[in-house]
């Protein structure tokens, strides 16, 4: 499972700016597909090309978008599309979420609040699940007194499940179809469009309120994109070298990385003082950090900076290990490398060529305090 980065937006003058995780960037892209296949939109008509576009930018998860590569510079009207689809997100959560019915037979509507449609489906389904343990206890008590085939045959026959089909008030009919519909804050007509940018009926900028929680400052979005950079190129490596790597681990090395870490390498091994086997090493420009699996279980690792670190050595000449000793007099010892590690080198002028028990021992001590 690959972890992409996402992506770095930034307005014409870059003093603006957007980071928006993988995921983010796939709902956004099948919102702008929808509205070209002809979902409804309450505001101006917006340009195909411009969409066509827009579409193709989010919809390319961009490998050679890294931490110094080209960042994403949308035109005008590109970043207004962007800003509009994306509000979508936001204004929803803000506005009364209700559904419309239409009866496909009578087209009679009628509009529903699909909260308290949860929790009627909710009740029906206890009070079904009640008269089923109730209709079982009766029919245990049936085996017990005698009438076994009476109680086996109460037993199997489950009830059908109450419906909870709705029925048109017009025409009986049960056929519907269904979409999902707001209201305008402003004149409280009811708008079911997919797409809200302005109010038809009253000008009402839809948009504007959620405006702040879609753009940041440039600067800003560069430095959550950098961040996320890092994390996925440090779970892409850790999961090459231990397909097994949990989530625990993962999120234990992502702790040790801020927005002006850079990264020189993973590399998995074995913690020789704790026995642990399965043992993922970080190295940054702050300093090492380690933790382990066992089996696939989460062990808690270590860290130390670089000025907490007096020296580095190993052990014997026979064997392949990274011993470090911490001014504190405490020994960390790491071993068994399996294979290179991942040389990643992010943030780290000049890169770094290899990751193996000589480079580390090398970078540990040229960064040791
Ligand atoms: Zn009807
Ligand atoms: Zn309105």
């Amino acid at each position: 499972m690959e972890s992409y980065p996402g992506s770095l937006y930034l307005s014409q003058d870059r003093s603006l700016g957007i980071f928006v995780k993988h995921e983010v960037n796939l709902a956004v892209r099948e919102s702008i597909d929808k509205v070209l296949n002809g979902a409804s939109t309450a505001g101006p008509r917006l340009d195909r090309d411009v969409l066509r576009n827009l579409s193709r930018i989010v919809g390319e998860p961009k490998p050679r978008q890294d931490e110094n590569g080209p960042p994403t510079v949308l035109s005008h009207t590109e970043a207004l599309y962007f800003e509009a689809i994306r509000a979508q997100f936001f204004l929803r959560d803000d506005l009364p979420n209700r559904i419309k019915r239409t009866c496909q037979v009578c087209h009679n509507t009628t509009i529903e609040d699909p909260a308290q449609l949860a929790q009627r489906a909710a009740d029906i389904q206890r009070s079904y699940e009640r008269t089923r343990f109730m209709d079982r206890l009766a029919a245990q008590g049936l085996s017990n007194s005698g009438h076994p085939v009476e109680g086996i045959m109460r037993m199997l026959y489950t009830p059908p499940k109450p419906s909870l089909d709705f029925f048109c008030p017009v025409c009986n009919g049960k056929d519907f179809d269904r979409s999902r519909v707001t209201f305008c804050p402003e004149c409280h007509n009811l708008r079911d469009e997919s797409l809200l940018i302005q109010c038809p009926q009253c000008d009402y900028d839809f948009v504007a309120p959620v405006r702040e929680r879609i753009w940041t400052t440039g600067a800003n979005a560069v430095r959550e994109f950098n961040v996320s950079y890092k994390y996925s190129a440090i779970s892409n490596a850790a999961r090459a070298l231990d397909i097994n790597m949990n989530n625990g681990q993962m999120k234990f090395l992502a702790g040790h990385i801020a927005a002006d870490t850079s990264v020189f390498g993973v590399a998995r091994c074995r913690l020789i003082d704790n026995r642990r086997r399965n043992t993922l090493l970080l190295v940054t420009s702050a300093g090492i950090c380690w933790c382990s699996r066992i089996y696939l279980v989460f062990a808690p690792g270590g860290s130390l900076k670089w000025e907490e670190v007096a020296s580095v050595s190993k052990t014997s000449n026979a064997i392949d290990d990274v011993r470090l000793t911490s001014r504190a007099g405490r020994t960390v010892t790491f071993g068994s490398f399996i294979g290179d590690g991942k040389a990643l080198g992010i943030g780290v002028p000049g890169g770094v060529k290899a990751f193996d028990t000589q480079t580390i021992r090398h970078l540990i001590a040229r960064m040791k305090g």
